[in-house]
């Protein structure tokens, strides 16, 4: 599952990539990655055919290419998309989605293994484009906002919580999910059902830097998400940056702090968590 860190890396690809270029053709294979947007493809296909890419934003997991006359296409990698840059002659593979060419070469195919793709793709005014994708205005972005440690204990106290329910709330905190908010409160030595509002001083210090070590960690592990080589290289079965990863997905495994073995607990239906029942208090 990709969350903020690889997709902030892939904002910075695309920024580096696409912007200032023209789509040229648009060929959207699958009907399904356009919705809620569109009611087809074609609707796509003629939103974006033409336009020019001015800008490339993100906000939590989700990715905005501003385009001309207050336009913005969104691109939400869903569970384990991928954005890939191609030649503008290569073919659609049977994974690829989404493809589209440029006037001054080159292409962009967007990908998902899998029956049922989750990524999602189309082209909404400017002004509109949060609420297409369904994302809270008051939503904190750890990476976009970049709080202060004061800002973000007012956060955690407001919000009073268990830690990793208030991590993983997409209505409170966007971009991080069942991946990193597990690693975030390992490298804080915070439990999972802390609540919030009843951190230390010390202790919001701790959870504070641990996110933004967590995060840059996890974007240096992504590498470069364009580049289909290496993205591959990266990334195991789940679509995560799996090497730098401390306690998620590691149950039975030795906590690399204390040694001893991660567990993994079911929180409620569909949340669990990976933690140390050593060294996270
Ligand atoms: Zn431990």
């Amino acid at each position: 599952m990709l969350e903020l860190p690889e997709v902030e890396v892939l904002r910075k690809d695309l920024e580096k990539e696409v912007v200032g270029k023209r789509v040229k053709e648009v060929t959207a294979a699958t009907a399904s990655i356009v919705r809620p947007f569109h009611r087809n493809r074609p609707e796509l296909v003629k939103a974006l055919q033409g336009r020019k890419i001015e800008g490339a934003r993100r906000r939590g997991k989700v990715i905005f290419l501003d385009l001309d006359e207050q336009m913005t296409w969104i691109i939400d990698p869903g569970q384990n998309g991928s954005v890939h840059k191609e030649t503008a002659s290569e073919p659609l593979g049977p994974d690829t989605h989404l493809a589209t060419t440029f006037t001054t070469g080159g292409a962009l195919h967007l990908s998902e293994a899998g029956d049922e793709p989750t990524i999602r793709t189309g082209v909404v005014p400017t002004d509109e484009a949060f609420d297409a994708v369904g994302l809270s205005h008051d939503a904190l972005d750890l990476f976009d906002d970049n709080p202060t440690w004061m800002e973000f204990g007012r956060f955690l106290a407001e919000a009073d919580k268990p830690l990793k329910l208030l991590l993983i709330d997409e209505s409170l905190l966007a971009g991080i999910g069942p991946v990193y908010s597990d690693e975030i409160l390992w490298e804080a030595g915070l439990r999972h059902d802390h609540p919030s509002s009843s951190l230390s001083t010390q202790e919001t210090r701790r959870l504070y830097r641990a996110t933004q070590e967590v995060i840059v960690a996890a974007m240096k592990a992504a590498g470069s998400s364009l580049d289909d080589a290496e993205a591959d290289q990266m990334i195991d079965d789940e679509g995560v940056a799996a090497d730098h990863l401390r306690v998620y997905g590691r149950d039975g495994k030795p906590c690399s702090r204390c040694r001893r073995p991660i567990v993994r607990t079911r929180i409620k239906k569909g949340v669990y968590t990976y933690h140390c029942e050593q060294c996270m208090i």
